[in-house]
């Protein structure tokens, strides 16, 4: 299958704050669909999970301000059988339209996406947010 992650986007309107901390305050969206977190196969059987750790799940998200759409994922890791904290995972994917969102949400697995994702996206690990564009302060 040819790569369908998503490059050379026109990016959201939150990109352009100095971080990705300010960015992510300045973030209103509204939720175009819910995947939630199971993709399945036409003959109903599990096809993948659209997450990481022990639950989670997806949406496709559109920015009120500049109408960039999202795919957003989340996750949770259950420390409490480690003896840590519980962590919580936040992910937002900038795509072309619904129907790339769609299109990855199909393909992907939550891992695979996580991992192979070569577009502008924005993050967060226990509240503390990061995104893979160069800060401008
Ligand atoms: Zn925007």
């Amino acid at each position: 299958m040819k790569n369908q992650i998503v490059e050379n986007v026109k990016p959201c309107c939150i990109f352009s704050y100095a971080d990705a901390p300010t960015a992510i305050k300045h973030f209103e969206y509204e939720v175009l669909e819910n995947f939630g977190k199971i993709v399945r196969n036409e003959d109903g059987t599990i096809k993948h999970y659209t997450y990481i750790w022990d639950r989670g799940g997806r949406s496709a998200v559109r920015c009120k301000k500049c109408g960039a759409v999202f795919l957003y994922q989340w996750t949770e890791f259950d420390g409490y059988y480690l003896g840590k904290s519980d962590e919580y995972y936040e992910s937002y994917f900038l795509v072309k339209d619904l129907d790339e969102a769609i299109l990855l949400n199909n393909n992907y697995n939550g891992f695979k996406l996580e991992m192979e994702f070569k577009g502008l996206k924005i993050w967060t690990i226990d509240d503390v947010w990061h995104w893979n564009k160069e800060d401008t302060k």
